[in-house]
């Protein structure tokens, strides 16, 4: 049995329609521009939240 979830559009947040496939809707309603602009936008995101343990207390015994 397939169960696919709905897809939603990580640009505009638009949940697509069950046979709409997310490359189809990029192509067809969004520009290059703006998918680039979307992707940019995700690394700096990624930049600024950090990843990796570098909160973690580094204590000593004292
Ligand atoms: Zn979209």
């Amino acid at each position: 049995m397939t169960f696919d979830p709905p897809v939603t559009c990580p640009v505009c947040e638009e949940v697509l329609e069950l046979d709409r496939d997310l490359e189809d809707h990029l192509i067809g309603k969004h520009t290059q521009r703006e998918v680039a602009r979307y992707v940019v936008s995700q690394q700096e995101r990624a930049e600024i939240e950090p990843v990796g343990e570098a909160a973690t207390p580094n204590y000593s015994s004292h």
